[in-house]
């Protein structure tokens, strides 16, 4: 359930949503509301954002994405800091909303670890076969393991989906240039 709207002048932050500077009133009162769902799923903290949004703001229908978009960005940010976690960011984006990490095809795989022993990144964690468990520490756009997998069991996302990927992230958290 929503909480009051803050009483008395409610503090305004300025957001860039969808290309334009917006004023968000109750910002701070409602992300420490919505910090207390912190141990819930992503989707019921989204739920909580959008429902404390709203009880101090009009939020034109056709825009909640957007909206939504932006705060859950700096809600996480904010729960990052609360759980003692860094929140890692590539060019003013969230990583977690980047997909680029590698994929292993098990058919192929031959097991031999030169990816783990490779990535310095600590992307990849082996115990009976190499997998892939820190994805979001994969360097957007690197590709060396691939490159050193004789088998060919290792793939990333192409180059032209990045970019696309990249101009729509952009978009949302109105970066005008890369
Ligand atoms: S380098 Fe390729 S074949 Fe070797 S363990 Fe990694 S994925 Fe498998
Ligand atoms: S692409 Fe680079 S950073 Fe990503 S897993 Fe492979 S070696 Fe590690």
């Amino acid at each position: 359930m929503p909480g009051q709207c803050c009483p008395g002048k409610p503090a305004v932050k300025r957001l860039r949503i969808g290309g334009q500077e917006v004023g968000i009133a109750g910002y701070e009162e409602m992300m420490e509301r919505v910090l207390e769902h912190v141990h819930e799923s992503d989707d019921e903290q989204r739920e909580a954002l959008l429902s404390e949004l709203r009880a101090c703001n009009y939020v034109p229908p056709s825009s909640e994405k957007e909206y939504l978009g932006a705060l859950w960005s700096e809600f996480r940010q904010l729960r990052a800091k609360k759980l003692g976690q860094v929140e890692e960011q590539y060019r003013g984006i969230p990583r977690e909303e980047i997909p680029w990490f590698p994929t292993i095809d098990r058919e192929r795989c031959t097991n031999c670890g030169v990816c783990v022993d490779f990535c310095k990144r600590g992307v990849y964690t082996t115990s009976k076969f190499p997998m892939v468990t820190n994805p979001y520490r994969c360097i957007v756009s690197c590709t060396g393991c691939k490159d050193r997998c004789d088998a060919g069991a290792i793939s990333f996302p192409s180059l032209v989906e990045l970019r696309e990927t990249m101009k729509q992230l952009r978009k949302k958290y109105g970066i005008l240039t890369d």
